[in-house]
């Protein structure tokens, strides 16, 4: 993954990289969770940093080394800034190389997403379901809950579904599930590959 470095000890507001996502996360989702949600989590976390003995950082490593609103705060930001980087209006395919991991380690590209919509589907309460490599390089799917980034267990993250209600509550209401079906249409998949 590439590492995402504070500047004097402050990390900056990511932008984000498209006008909008078309109709599978409306403009006003975009406008709550990225300018809204996302803001306060940077905001809070800059105001965490000073005197933590974390300034100067790789994010991943706050994520790794700290605790309590320290960690919400940087999960949180790390989580936001790899899902929003993820998506495009008008997305890349997948690589035959990538399909050809899946394959391997799930057995074909539908029954890893069957399995990753099922793990974010019955993921209770708040958080993540992450694509990540582990040391051998084996893709694992996994259930994160809150703020919590699959790099405090060792793995390289790769491709996440946010699945806090306030990610799809205004769109989907209710309907997680359909939410995260429709991720698939808008992920850019040279931007995850790019992270392994
Ligand atoms: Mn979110």
């Amino acid at each position: 993954m590439k590492e995402i470095m504070p500047i004097n000890g402050q990390f900056a507001m990511p932008a984000l990289p498209y006008e909008g996502l078309g109709e599978v996360i409306s403009k006003e989702t975009l406008g709550f969770h990225h300018g809204k949600h996302l803001k306060a989590y940077v905001d809070n976390l800059n105001k965490l940093l000073p005197g933590s003995g974390l300034e100067n950082l790789p994010l991943s490593e706050v994520v790794r080394r700290s605790e309590g609103g320290l960690f919400n705060n940087a999960g949180q930001v790390l989580n936001h800034t790899m899902y929003f980087e993820q998506f495009a209006p008008a997305p890349q395919p997948m690589s035959e190389k990538f399909a050809a991991l899946l394959v391997r380690d799930f057995g074909s590209v539908e029954a890893f997403k069957k399995e990753f919509e099922q793990k974010g589907a019955t993921l209770f309460g708040s958080g993540w379901v992450w694509l990540s490599a582990d040391k051998e390089g084996k893709l694992v799917i996994t259930q994160q809950k809150n703020a919590e980034n699959p790099v405090t267990q060792g793995l390289n993250p790769l491709l996440t579904f946010d699945v806090w209600e306030h990610a799809y509550y205004l769109d989907y209401q209710n309907r997680r599930a359909d939410y995260l079906t429709a991720l698939w249409q808008i992920v850019d998949w040279p931007v995850v590959e790019s992270r392994l």
